[in-house]
């Protein structure tokens, strides 16, 4: 019988579990405590625990967690982890420090389905989807690695998170609890690559975090061309989805467009954009693409994306450069993870 993922479960689940095994209800309070809030890594840390209850949970249950098999610190103080899981698979996290606070941008799976073009996370294969357990171990792991307190989470690592609908939500109602790692769901952000069906199922779940809409063009033909689930959920049926989604949860949505050169860059691209956008209650986002050795793509240069932004804005569509953090340390997520295979691989 392979044994349950202890960190994955409510506070609710573990004290039915608790109670059927005839224990004081306090104690599940207490576990849960050492599971969400201290991140332990294993039982014997539990000292509040009686040794018995400590060896008896160890025998019942897993303990999901990371640990660090390379850390890159950048310049900028931006660290970018590879963590290894429980079976040796590797995801990435980073670790982005803001006046506000930290912000952590965690993995949802080994590698992803989704296979856009400019993207090295697709690159590696898709392995497997990640427990609620395993997305909250990232932020743990950071957390003890540093020592300091993650205010933010970005769910833009490696994977769409919307592929893995139901460990996803359940890692943002077990981080955004109260007796938890207490996260404001305003401090957290989903981005999707636009899987329209789980975009209205997000929005049943009315959790005011901010979704990140990865749109990096204005129309069928180029999204298609370098994103394929475009060829599933046009573009047209992806924004009515947005539409729907910021008139009922009254939240701004955020459109990721990362530049590249010649593909999607050019002054009509922008004008056809703010076209789609207008009216709409929203944010462009625009991220110059990053380049890396397996990709064909180029950036834009930041005169080009300078001048995307004005079309945009004199369109009447708010739009931001984003910050490139990190980008001395690979830090988009899959390419560490990429490259450490090829170094594997090799070896
Ligand atoms: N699958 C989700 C979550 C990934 S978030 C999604 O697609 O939204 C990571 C963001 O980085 C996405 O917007 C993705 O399109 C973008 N991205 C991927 N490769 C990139 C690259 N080489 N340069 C810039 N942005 C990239």
């Amino acid at each position: 019988m392979p044994k349950t993922d202890i960190k994955s479960m409510t506070l609710d689940e573990l004290a039915r579990e608790t109670a059927s095994s005839g224990l004081p209800s306090f104690r599940a309070g207490q576990i849960f405590d050492w599971l969400q809030v201290r991140g332990a890594t294993d039982f014997e840390e539990m000292t509040n625990l009686p040794k018995s209850l400590r060896a008896e949970l160890a025998q019942r249950y897993e303990l999901r967690s990371c640990t660090v098999v390379r850390r890159l610190e950048s310049k900028d103080d931006t660290v970018k982890y590879l963590f290894r899981l429980i079976d040796g698979e590797c995801v990435e996290s980073v670790l982005m420090h803001y006046k506000y606070g930290y912000t952590l941008c965690v993995s949802s799976q080994v590698g992803c389905k989704m296979g856009c073009a400019f993207c090295a996370s697709t690159l590696g294969g898709f392995v497997r989807s990640l427990t609620a357990s395993e997305i909250l171990s990232q932020i743990h792991a950071a957390q003890r690695d540093r020592g300091v307190r993650v205010s933010h989470v970005v769910l833009m690592g490696m994977g769409e998170p919307l592929d893995n609908f139901d460990n996803v939500m359940r890692f943002l109602d077990l981080v955004g609890d109260a007796k938890g790692l207490n996260l404001s769901m305003r401090n957290i952000s989903l981005s999707t690559c636009g899987l329209v069906p789980r975009i209205y199922d997000l929005m049943e779940r009315d959790y005011p975090l901010t979704l990140s809409i990865s749109i990096h063009a204005p129309n069928d033909e180029i999204r298609s061309r370098i994103m394929p689930v475009n060829r599933s959920y046009p573009i047209e049926e992806l924004l009515r989805a947005c539409r729907v989604y910021a008139e009922r949860t009254k939240r701004r949505i955020s459109f990721e467009y990362t530049m590249i050169h010649g593909v999607n860059d050019s002054d009509a691209c922008a004008r056809e954009l703010a076209g789609r956008l207008r009216g709409m209650l929203a944010h462009v986002n625009l991220i110059p693409a990053n380049e890396f050795r397996e990709s064909p793509y180029a950036r834009s240069g930041a005169d080009r994306v300078e001048r995307f932004a004005e079309i945009l804005r004199k369109c009447g569509v708010n739009a931001t450069v984003r910050r490139s953090l990190g980008s001395d340390i690979d830090a988009s997520c899959g390419q560490l993870r990429l490259h450490n295979q090829k170094e594997v691989d090799r070896t």
